[in-house]
C-alpha cells in the first residue's frame, strides 16, 4: 500500500489539525480524488508517533462508517502522509457551522452511522478516544463516518486501557478523569460512548453542552463540571426518545453507560412506525 509521493497533485489544504495538515489531492495516473494527512519530518515526536498509530490502525479497519484508509508514503525529508477517500462536505463541525443545527431525524441518522462504525471499532478491540464533531466526515452522498485516529488505542488484553492517554479534550468522559468514582477505565470503549452524547448534543443546540453559547473552555470549570455536575440536559423541544438516547450515551457511571451496539437497538434509532 505504500504511494509514490511524485503520483500525488496537490489541490488545497482542506484543514489544519494538531502537526499535520490535510491536503485534497489528486491520483495523477487514475485521477482519483483523494484526501492527504500530512506530518512534516520536522514536528515533534509526538505528533510523529501519533501518524504512525493512526496508519496502523487504519489500514486494518473496513467499515462503511470508518474513513477508508488508501495508502501511505514516507519520504527521505521525515514527511510522513496517509491517504484516504475524500469527504466532500467536510466535518460535522463545519455542517453545524455553515447550516445550523441538526434536527432528530439528522442526529439519528448520525448516530445510527457512528455507531456502527464504533461498533465495528470495537469489537475490533479499537478505542477512538476523540470523537467529536470535528472528527467526524461526511461525504456528497450525506454518509458520515469516523475519521482522526491521531489518538486512539488498541486494547490489549492486559487492563492499562486508558492510562496512557495524557491528552484532554472537552469531550473526555467522566471516569477518564476519575476512574474510581465513574465504574473504572478499564472500560475504555465506554468514553467514546459519552462522547458520541456530547456531539449529538452539541449539534442539536448549536453549542458545546457544558458551557454557556460562545464560551470557550476553561479548563478547570469543564472537568468540575464534566465530574460534579448532572449530566447537561436537553432543552424542552427535544423528544423523549431523543431524551431517553442521550441519557443512555451520557450515564457517568462507565460501567452502567450502554455499549455501541446496545444503542443502536434504541427507539430513538427505530424507524417510525
Ligand atoms: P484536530 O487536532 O483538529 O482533530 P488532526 O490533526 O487530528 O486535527 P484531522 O482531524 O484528521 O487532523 O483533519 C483536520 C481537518 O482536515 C479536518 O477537520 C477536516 O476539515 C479535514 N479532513 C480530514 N480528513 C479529511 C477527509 N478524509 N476528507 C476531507 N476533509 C478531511
Ligand atoms: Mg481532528
Amino acid at each position: 500500500d505504500a504511494i509514490a509521493p511524485a503520483d500525488i497533485e496537490k489541490l488545497h489544504v482542506l484543514g489544519h489539525g494538531n502537526g499535520g495538515t490535510v491536503y485534497k489531492v489528486r491520483h495523477k495516473r487514475t485521477a482519483i480524488i483523494y484526501a492527504l494527512k500530512v506530518v512534516h519530518g520536522d514536528s515533534d515526536a509526538v505528533n510523529r508517533r501519533q501518524v504512525r498509530r493512526e496508519m496502523d490502525i487504519l489500514r486494518r479497519t473496513d467499515s462503511p462508517h470508518v474513513v477508508q484508509y488508501h495508502g501511505f508514503y514516507e519520504k527521505p525529508s521525515g514527511d510522513v502522509a496517509i491517504l484516504m477517500e475524500y469527504m466532500e462536505l467536510g466535518t460535522l463541525e463545519t455542517l453545524l457551522k455553515s447550516n445550523g443545527t441538526f434536527s432528530e431525524a439528522q442526529l439519528a441518522s448520525v448516530a445510527r452511522q457512528v455507531l456502527s462504525g464504533l461498533t465495528y471499532l470495537h469489537a475490533h478491540k479499537i478505542i477512538h478516544r476523540d470523537i467529536k464533531p470535528s472528527n467526524l466526515l461526511v461525504n456528497k452522498n450525506m454518509e458520515v463516518k469516523i475519521g482522526d485516529f491521531g489518538v486512539s488505542k488498541v486494547m490489549s488484553r492486559t487492563l492499562d486501557a486508558c492510562n496512557s492517554y495524557v491528552g484532554t479534550s472537552a469531550y473526555m468522559s467522566p471516569e477518564r478523569f476519575d476512574p474510581d468514582s465513574y465504574g473504572g477505565n478499564y472500560n475504555g470503549y465506554a468514553a467514546d460512548i459519552w462522547s458520541l452524547g456530547l456531539t449529538l448534543f452539541e449539534l442539536y443546540v448549536g453549542h458545546f453542552p457544558f458551557l454557556p453559547m460562545g464560551q470557550r473552555p476553561d479548563w478547570a470549570t469543564l472537568m468540575c463540571a464534566i465530574c460534579f455536575a448532572d449530566p447537561p440536559t436537553l432543552p424542552p423541544t427535544a423528544s423523549p426518545h431523543f431524551r431517553s438516547f442521550i441519557g443512555s450515551c451520557l450515564i457517568k457511571d462507565s460501567s452502567q453507560r450502554w455499549s455501541a451496539s446496545q444503542l443502536l437497538t434504541h427507539p430513538f434509532l427505530l424507524p417510525p412506525s
